[in-house]
């Protein structure tokens, strides 16, 4: 990294042919050249020659054993080796790689200098990519970065689009071309699969409930022989399905029973005197990249009585978004962690975060809270809401912006919410945004509150109501989105035009093949093939490959990729007996009309989009994106009871098992939820499709109903479950009923569970110093395919000893004992490619996004805000109104 982003600008400079081509005049190309096409012939030429020689070098094996016993012919091999080898390190030493010299000794085998050549290899192409984008206009005006990092630009966009007259609201969508996957570095990757999400907690701080052992004992997992033909995470959702074991137990929200039970804090129930904030200048931001300094972050925030949190997320590069950053402030203090760097190490914030004494303050909390589930297994009890608050103060806008203008005459710039947060080093600027996001919100808190109480005559019952509606939030659970036979419907619906049968068929086809390719390369679907992309190809029907790319522009690279594949998935669209679809047609009409095609936003990264007016209008805090979906809140509330509930049938990919509670109390239909889950037990019915190759999205029907075969069997059990399923849920009302009577008992369970769990865990300071030793913290444990990895010492949690928590339930573990060894599941053993992140066939594809190797990242987090300010030149470009030009592909 250091190499590329030093001598890698001059590189750039003296070795481009292709930004140089379009110099006029006269003058010689490059020394001995007249032109580019010259210098083509030459080095086409040379390659040519090169080839052949190489190929003309005697065989391995016995032929060239033969040669090698001849002293003279040694020597020359050892020579020409030197050459090529010193020639090759110099290239990639031009270009800011690691080079095969340098490295020389260490290397013990071809294989590792093979990888090194294939890294650089990727590197190069990469930086000519990005030339050819420049040659080709994209970027013209700005100066090509060296690997990892291209200038940010300002875009005026219309998203988050106010309308209220300032006119002046430009959106930063500060963007780095190169940015390194941070799923790459990700210690458990990200299971993408088509199974519904299943909770990453396995240890529960502050529980009155224990924690089902389904969660505590995920470790102890093995292999089933019987299930060995598929892949180890289905096999093991499997499992559970066919032993009916924890099915109540892995969809619950973990702190549903605490949640549920929880009364207002008493220091609710009065006036507050609102506490000034600190001055942004006089206050200490904290940017928290190491357990240490995270653990040191968890027992500060155990002994607040409050704090405030916010969260940054990408969702364009990724299928499921990566929450990239969180900010939390004190009533001293400002931290910023980086949640790419202890994603796996978040969950020790539980402790604070689950603690019933501590109020968690958050503005807009409703994707913050799956969020924080989907990517740390994080939960948060007693938490208020500020803008719940708003809402119910009837302040006309919520936005925090709004607020911080009104209680702190700050004029908060928002422009960076949308910028890709991956960027690391956080440039100053969004650093110094971030840190807004929360510095000020215990105190807009407080005059929330104060206020609130105004409201209602000196009463707290508007706090009642407010703190209510956060708990409320709470519980939401996090669905993952569910791919089905009519997934393709919604969006289908959602754009005007109705198709006929062939149309139709495309559509679907390239809804399946998109939903696929975008779990296996984890990439947004609007990444892959954005739905005007996607409508058109199938309006359109192209009858060649070329038809296709002209459809999309510019053409996003899987779509280049995957060219064949595509137009044969057309071909066969193609031969569908043409009728016009009129039912659909209608059934479009019902639906329709109030939402316009959200979905085709993935992000405010994705900028493939025709027109502005294809944008709707939002505010920024009062509409946040759930899956890259925009939902405006006054549309849902909008919506008849009718209409809800078409829309949560249409919203197959929010569908999840037992979602249950939310639609039913909203819209007072009970038959939603069962037609949810009817629909999620549809797509039960053949839980193997993501798995089965692509053409053959839809099962054989021979399969299903033979017997014989293991996807017979499955499929039934997986019907039965529909059924059972609803006597369950009468069965777990009545549990629940059983339960609050020995809640005492309960209570008591818990403490022992949780002191148990203690006993087998290493304190979080002892791993710190056992890793600070090893000095191997963050090392991946290999493993055999389909064979759990036991990764020492990884994840444990604090003892009481080392912190005195503030907590409700105040009886903690007394002590601890290091000795329990918890690995998570380990889904890159598996050999399915849905479970991405992990190496697969794509190293050898360009992807000008993806590095090829994790360059290690140098640990210098108190430089950090140098490095961002010096090493860079951030300069940032002057807002265009135009659009189009911020994609993430190169154009060719
Ligand atoms: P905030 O709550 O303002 O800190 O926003 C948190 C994250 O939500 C941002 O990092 C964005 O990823 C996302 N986000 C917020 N507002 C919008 C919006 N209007 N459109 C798209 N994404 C948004
Ligand atoms: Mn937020
Ligand atoms: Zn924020």
């Amino acid at each position: 990294m250091a190499a590329s982003t030093s001598d890698g600008g001059s590189a750039e400079q003296s070795n481009n042919p292709t930004t140089k081509d379009t110099a006029p005049g006269t003058e010689e190309f490059c020394p001995g050249f007249k032109d580019v096409d010259a210098f083509v012939k030459h080095g086409l030429g040379a390659v040519v020659a090169a080839t052949k020689a190489s190929a003309a070098l005697p065989q391995t094996g016995d032929e060239f054993d033969f040669y090698r016993s001849f002293p003279a012919f040694q020597d020359f091999c050892d020579l020409q080796g030197d050459r090529l080898i010193h020639a090759m390190s110099q290239l990639m030493q031009h270009h800011g790689c690691r080079s095969l010299m340098r490295d020389r000794n260490k290397l013990t085998g071809l294989e590792d200098r093979f990888d090194l050549v294939v890294e650089s290899n990727d590197v190069i192409l990469e930086k000519v990519g990005i030339l050819l984008d420049e040659a080709s206009g994209v970027s013209r005006s700005q100066p090509v970065m060296p690997a990892g990092y291209q200038p940010p630009k300002i875009v005026v966009s219309s998203w988050n689009r106010k309308g209220d007259g300032h006119g002046k609201e430009t959106f930063c969508l500060l963007q780095a071309r190169n940015i390194q996957r941070p799923q790459l570095k990700f210690k458990e990757k990200v299971d993408n699969s088509n199974m519904p999400f299943i909770s990453k907690i396995f240890i529960k701080p502050n529980a009155t409930k224990p924690l089902p052992s389904y969660f505590t004992n995920k470790h102890l997992r093995k292999e089933r022989p019987e299930d060995l033909d598929v892949p180890a995470a289905l096999a093991d959702f499997i499992h559970q399905m066919r032993t009916q074991e924890h099915m109540d137990d892995m969809f619950s929200h973990p702190y549903q029973h605490e949640l549920e039970r929880l009364v207002m804090p008493e220091s609710l129930g009065h006036k507050p005197e609102p506490q000034m904030y600190k001055p942004l200048a006089e206050t200490s931001c904290t940017f928290i990249d190491t357990l240490e300094d995270l653990v040191a972050l968890n027992e500060k925030l155990a002994k607040t009585t409050e704090f405030a949190v916010d969260l940054e997320h990408h969702s364009y590069r990724s299928f499921l978004g990566i929450t990239c950053l969180m900010q939390i402030s004190t009533r001293e203090e400002d931290f910023i962690i980086d949640t790419l760097e202890l994603r796996s190490e978040m969950y020790i914030l539980n402790e604070s975060f689950t603690d019933p004494a501590i109020v968690k303050v958050f503005h807009g909390a409703d994707m913050d809270i799956e969020w924080l589930q989907k990517d740390f297994g994080v939960y948060v009890v007693n938490m208020f809401d500020t803008h719940q608050a708003a809402r119910s103060l009837n302040l006309g806008r919520n936005s925090l912006d709004h607020l911080l203008k009104i209680f702190c005459n700050v004029d908060a710039n928002k422009r960076y919410q949308l910028a890709d947060w991956r960027i690391r080093p956080l440039p100053d600027e969004m650093m110094n945004y971030a840190q807004g996001d929360t510095h000020y919100l215990l105190y807009v808190y407080d005059r929330l509150r104060a206020d609130l109480f105004d409201a209602a005559n000196g009463q707290p019952s508007l706090v009642q109501v407010v703190w209510s509606k956060s708990r409320d939030l709470s519980l939401k659970k996090y669905m993952k989105p569910i791919f089905t036979e009519d997934s393709y419907m919604e969006p289908y619906r959602k754009q005007k035009k109705s198709f006929n049968s062939q149309q139709l068929v495309a559509f679907r086809l390239l809804y399946g093949w998109r939903d696929k390719l975008a779990r296996e390369e984890d990439e947004s679907t609007g990444y892959i093939l954005p739905n005007h992309m996607l409508t058109k190809i199938a309006e359109e029907l192209p009858k060649e490959p070329q038809g296709i790319v002209a459809c999309c522009n510019p053409t996003p690279p899987l779509v280049r990729q995957q060219l064949n594949e595509l137009h044969q998935l057309i071909k066969q669209a193609r031969e569908i007996p043409l009728l016009k679809a009129e039912v659909h047609a209608e059934k479009k009409k019902s639906v329709t009309q109030k939402r316009q095609s959200p979905s085709t936003l993935f992000g405010p990264h994705d900028v493939s989009h025709v027109s502005e007016t294809s944008f709707i209008e939002l505010s920024s805090h009062e509409t946040p994106i759930k899956d890259g979906v925009l939902f405006s809140e006054e549309e849902d509330t909008n919506l008849s009871g009718d209409m809800k509930s078409l829309s949560g049938l249409v919203a197959a990919a929010k569908i999840t098992l037992f979602a249950e509670e939310e639609d039913t109390d909203d819209s007072g239909h009970l038959t939603v939820a069962q037609q949810k889950a009817h629909s999620i037990m549809d797509s039960f019915d053949n839980p193997f499709r993501m798995y089965l190759p692509s053409k053959d999205i839809h099962i054989s029907k021979n399969a299903k109903y033979d017997p014989s075969s293991k996807i017979y069997e499955i499929s039934n059990r997986w019907k039965l479950q529909s059924v059972e399923q609803q006597q369950k849920e009468v069965q777990a009302k009545r549990q629940e009923q059983e339960q609050a009577r020995r809640a005492r008992e309960e209570r008591k369970k818990a403490k022992q569970s949780y002191q148990q769990s203690l006993q087998n865990v290493s304190t979080v300071r002892q791993q710190v110093m056992e890793s600070k030793q090893g000095g191997q913290k963050r090392e991946r444990v290999a493993s055999e395919a389909g064979v759990e990895t036991t990764k020492p010492h990884k994840k444990v949690m604090k003892s009481e000893e080392e912190t005195p928590v503030a907590s409700a339930t105040q009886e903690q573990a007394e002590d601890s004992n290091p000795s329990m060894f918890f690995t998570p599941y380990d889904y890159s053993q598996s050999t399915l490619k849905v479970f991405a992140g992990g190496k697969s066939k794509d190293s050898t594809q360009f992807d000008p996004n993806r590095q090829a190797h994790e360059r290690k990242r140098k640990k210098n987090p108190k430089g950090q805000k140098q490095n961002a300010a010096g090493g860079r030149s951030m300069s940032y470009m002057p807002a265009k109104s135009e659009r189009g030009f911020r994609h993430n592909w190169p154009r060719r």
